[in-house]
């Protein structure tokens, strides 16, 4: 065994401790599976799932390091990420990450967050084989992706499937990852909502080389989409109501938001993180994600669309990542309560 490979094992498995921990915190509960990781010494990203009778295996390439390393090198290179005020802050407080290396740390610590998961909701009762396989380049996803019949479930609704068991697996993770809400933090959620926007990229990137066609994950905008509907949800929590619906959790507030607070937020947050966006995905050359997104101020019109609209429409949706996420959204829902996660 070289060294590299070593040194990427012993980073994979600090990253799914972290993870484990990190949900433990944050449930105080431990996990339904306690998951074994097996490394396996291979070139390009691979990410899977598997229960073989009572135990649960996370399997992921060294590549996966390597991946994740060279785009937040790339990354380090650019200017939005790591320069002006906010960086300045970051650097100031000795707590903080500070090479690209931490975030790359933080970026799979996400990634594991993610596969957990998967296991947490039960996901892998339903696909063949038990076996979940994120990105491969060696297997036939359309085998591996396509589900067990579920009671109860329509059968045109089949095939989202794989798709909402994606966002199911990254609003959790999201949800864990980020935190509490505090004005203190604005700095700190964005680069961290950065951190999983990349493992994001990466997937849509490796998928398409695969030639999966997006079969099995929503686009990496769809994605993105939802973790921004995260990030304006934690902001509106103060005074506002969740309530579960048709198109998931929404946020009922009892009037619009104050205007110089939203404004604030969004200007220190929202809008400087879809500059994020394009800049790993450009980084990372996910072209798909900066066609969807082109003009930057249409994603933000669609984010705020979906949560104060009163009669929400894909007509009046401007990007495909809000119409495929409003698409995906009832199935989800479906899906969530068969499966026993809706009160
Ligand atoms: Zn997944």
């Amino acid at each position: 065994m070289n060294q590299k490979f070593k040194s990427h094992e012993r980073r994979l498995r600090e990253s799914l401790s972290r993870a484990v921990d990190l949900f433990e915190q944050t449930f105080g509960q431990p996990l339904i599976a306690d998951p074994e990781l097996q490394v396996t010494a291979t070139k390009g990203f691979h990410a899977a799932i598997r229960k073989t009778n009572d135990s649960v295996t996370i399997e992921f390439s060294s590549g996966v390091v390597d991946v994740v390393d060279t785009l937040w090198s790339d990354l380090w290179e650019t200017t939005v990420l790591t320069s002006g005020e906010r960086f300045e802050r970051i650097q100031s407080d000795e707590n903080a990450k500070s090479t690209a290396t931490d975030y790359a740390d933080m970026s799979l610590v996400w990634l594991c967050l993610h596969e957990l998961m998967h296991i947490q909701l039960r996901h892998l009762e339903i696909w063949p084989h038990a076996h979940l396989i994120e990105i491969s380049t060696t297997h036939d996803l359309s085998f591996f992706r396509t589900p067990k019949p579920i009671s109860g479930l329509p059968t045109e609704d089949l095939t989202l499937v794989s798709k909402c068991h994606e966002l199911q697996a990254d609003c959790e993770a999201t949800d864990i990852f980020l935190g509490l809400y505090s004005k203190s933090r604005w700095d700190e959620l964005r680069m961290d909502a950065a951190c999983i926007f990349v493992i994001m990229t990466i997937m849509e990137r490796e998928n398409q080389k695969a030639s999966t066609h997006n079969e099995t994950h929503p686009t990496a905008g769809t994605r993105f989409f939802t973790l921004l509907g995260h990030l304006l949800q934690m902001w509106s929590y103060p005074g506002a109501r969740l309530e579960s619906g048709e198109r998931g959790t929404e946020v009922r507030t009892m009037g619009k938001p104050d205007v110089a607070e939203f404004e604030a937020y969004s200007k220190s947050v929202i809008m400087p993180l879809i500059n994020d966006a394009v800049t790993i995905a450009s980084t990372a050359e996910a072209v798909s994600f900066l066609v969807d997104i082109g003009d930057k101020g249409a994603i933000f019109k669609d984010i705020m669309a979906i949560q104060y609209a009163d009669d929400l429409k894909a007509d009046i949706l401007l990007t495909e990542s809000a119409k495929e996420w409003l698409h995906l959204m009832p199935v989800n829902e479906r899906l969530m309560a068969l499966a026993g996660h809706r009160k």
